[in-house]
C-alpha cells in the first residue's frame, strides 16, 4: 500500500483485517472519506489464515459450562484443543477472571443468544460483498460438520444442540454411516456428526481479502501502509501517528485485531483481552482419496480440516493462550497434523513451516463493538475471537451505522466495551447511552 499524501479524512480505520477492511468499505459506501491504516502484510492478518467457516451456528464461546470439569486437563495441557502458557495466563489476569465468570450456563446461553443476530447476518453479508468484489466463486454454501468420535462425546454436546434448536439454527444429525456418506474422504470411523447446512466455506480467505481490498480501492477508499504508533484526541477529532508523521480525522475506528488491546491501553482503556494463537499447515490429498467437500471439526482432536482449493486441505490447530509476540510453538499443529493423517488420506505437506496467527480474544466470546466510553468519535471494533472472518462484514455495517448516527442494524448493547473494563460483574452493564458524535 502506498503512503498517501493527504493527511485528513472523515474517518481513519486502524487495522486492515476482515473487520477493519469491511468497516472501511461500509463507511465508504456511506459516502465518507476513509483512510485505512495497516502495514499491509497479508500473512500477518489472522483473517488470512483461518478455516474459512462462515456459519450461523458458530455461537458458542470457548468458556462453557464444561470448563470446570475440564479445568484439570486444561491446566496439565492435556487437552488437544487448548494449550496454556501458564505464566501468560497469570499475566492476562482480568481476561482469566472474566473467562471463569463466563463459564456459567446462564452466561453461556446469554452469549449464544447475543451472537445469533451477528452469525445469522454473516453469510448474507459476505455473499453480498463477494458478489460486488467479483469473488462469489470463493464462497460455497456447503455446510460444515462437527464430528464426534464416541457416543459419549455426542451426548456431551446435548446442551449445544438444544441451544441451536432454540435459536432456529438448522442441523442435520448424522449417524456413523451418514457421516461416511456425507464425506467419503474420511477414513476414521466417527460415532456421530452434526452437519450445519446454513454455512458457507471460503476456499481461500487470503484471496477473499484481496478481492475486498480491490473493492475498497475501486470505491475510492484510501490506504496508508503504516503501523499506527499512537492516537491523540484533538479539538475537532483525532490525530493518528505513524512512523513518518500523522493523519487526522473526525472519527477513528480501532479494528487492529489482537493488537487492539495494546492500542486502547494508550488511551487508558485496560480491556480484559488476550490473544488466542492458532496455526495452520497445508497438505495435498492423496490422489486416490475422494475430495473433502466441506470443513470438518474433529471434536476428539480439537482441530479442523478444511478444503482449500482442488486436492488441497488446510489443517488448523485449536487455541494456544500465549503472548502474541512469543516465538511459535508448533506442538499443537504437529499433533493436529498427526490426527488429520488418521482422518484423511493425506499426501505431501505443502508448507515450509506452519502459519501462525492470533485470534483477538474476549473472555466472554462476544466482540467489542461500540463507541469508546470516554472519548468522542472513537469506535471500537475488535475481539471477534473465533468468528471474525464470518462476522467482519456485519460488524462493518454496524460500525458505519454508529459512525453516521444511524440505529445499528442489530442491537450492539451486548457488545458494549464497558463490560470488559474492570473486573467481572454478575451481569454485564448496559451501555451508558448513545455514542457521542463528533
Ligand atoms: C486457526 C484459526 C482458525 C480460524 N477459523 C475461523 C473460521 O473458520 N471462521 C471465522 O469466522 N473465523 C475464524 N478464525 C478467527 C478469525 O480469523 C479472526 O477472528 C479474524 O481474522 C479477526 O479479524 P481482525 O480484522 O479483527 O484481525 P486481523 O485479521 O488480525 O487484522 C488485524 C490487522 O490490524 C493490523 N494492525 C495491528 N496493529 C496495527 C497498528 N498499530 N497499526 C495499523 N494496523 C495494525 C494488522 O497488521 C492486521 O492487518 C480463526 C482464527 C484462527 C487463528
Amino acid at each position: 500500500m502506498a503512503v498517501e499524501q493527504t493527511t485528513k479524512a472523515d474517518v481513519i480505520v486502524i487495522g486492515g483485517g476482515m473487520v477493519g477492511l469491511a468497516s472501511a468499505i461500509a463507511l465508504r459506501d456511506r459516502g465518507l472519506d476513509v483512510l485505512l491504516c495497516d502495514p499491509g502484510e497479508a500473512r500477518a492478518r489472522t483473517s488470512y489464515g483461518n478455516a474459512g467457516v462462515v456459519s450461523r451456528g458458530s455461537i458458542f464461546p470457548m468458556s462453557s459450562p464444561a470448563l470446570w470439569a475440564k479445568l484439570p486437563t486444561y491446566l496439565r495441557n492435556a487437552d488437544r484443543g487448548l494449550r496454556l502458557r501458564h505464566t501468560h495466563v497469570a499475566r492476562v489476569l482480568p481476561w482469566t477472571a472474566h473467562f471463569l465468570a463466563a463459564a456459567r450456563t446462564s452466561a453461556w446461553e446469554r452469549a449464544a443468544a447475543a451472537l445469533v443476530p451477528l452469525t445469522s447476518a454473516a453469510l448474507p453479508e459476505h455473499l453480498g460483498l463477494a458478489e460486488r468484489a467479483g469473488a462469489g466463486h470463493l464462497i460455497r454454501r456447503c455446510g460444515w460438520i462437527k464430528l464426534y468420535r464416541t457416543p459419549e462425546a455426542f451426548t456431551g454436546a446435548a446442551l449445544e444442540r438444544a441451544i441451536l434448536a432454540r435459536h432456529g439454527v438448522a442441523v442435520d444429525l448424522l449417524d456413523a454411516e451418514a457421516v461416511r456418506e456425507a464425506e467419503p474422504a474420511l477414513i476414521r470411523a466417527y460415532a456421530h456428526g452434526m452437519l450445519l447446512p446454513e454455512t458457507g466455506a471460503v476456499s481461500d480467505p487470503g484471496a477473499l481479502m484481496e478481492a475486498y481490498q480491490q473493492l475498497y480501492a475501486d470505491l475510492g477508499g484510501r490506504s496508508l501502509g503504516m503501523v499506527t504508533t499512537g492516537l491523540q484526541p484533538t479539538e475537532d477529532g483525532w490525530q493518528v501517528r505513524h512512523a513518518e508523521g500523522a493523519v487526522q480525522a473526525r472519527q477513528v475506528v480501532l479494528a487492529a485485531g489482537a493488537a487492539s488491546g495494546e492500542i486502547a491501553r494508550g488511551l487508558g482503556y485496560r480491556f480484559a483481552f488476550a490473544a488466542e494463537r492458532g496455526y495452520h499447515t497445508h497438505y495435498a490429498l492423496h490422489p486416490d482419496s475422494p475430495a473433502l467437500t466441506r470443513p470438518v471439526l474433529d471434536t476428539g482432536a480439537g482441530s479442523i480440516v478444511a478444503p482449500m482449493g482442488e486436492g488441497r486441505v488446510r489443517v488448523l490447530s485449536g487455541v494456544e493462550l500465549n503472548a502474541r509476540a512469543a516465538p511459535p510453538d508448533y506442538v499443537q499443529i504437529e499433533a493436529a497434523a498427526r490426527e488429520a493423517a488418521g482422518t484423511l488420506r493425506l499426501g505431501a505437506n505443502l508448507d515450509n513451516r506452519p502459519w501462525m496467527g492470533a485470534r483477538p480474544s474476549t473472555p466472554d466470546g462476544l466482540p467489542v463493538i461500540g463507541p469508546a466510553p470516554r472519548h468522542r468519535g472513537l469506535i471500537f471494533a475488535f475481539g471477534h475471537g473465533h468468528i471474525g472472518l464470518s462476522t467482519g462484514p456485519i460488524t462493518g455495517r454496524l460500525v458505519a451505522d454508529l459512525a453516521t448516527g444511524r440505529e445499528p442494524a442489530i442491537p450492539v448493547a451486548p457488545f458494549a466495551p464497558q463490560r470488559l473494563l474492570g473486573w467481572p460483574r454478575r451481569r454485564p452493564p448496559q451501555p451508558d447511552g448513545a455514542m457521542a458524535r463528533p
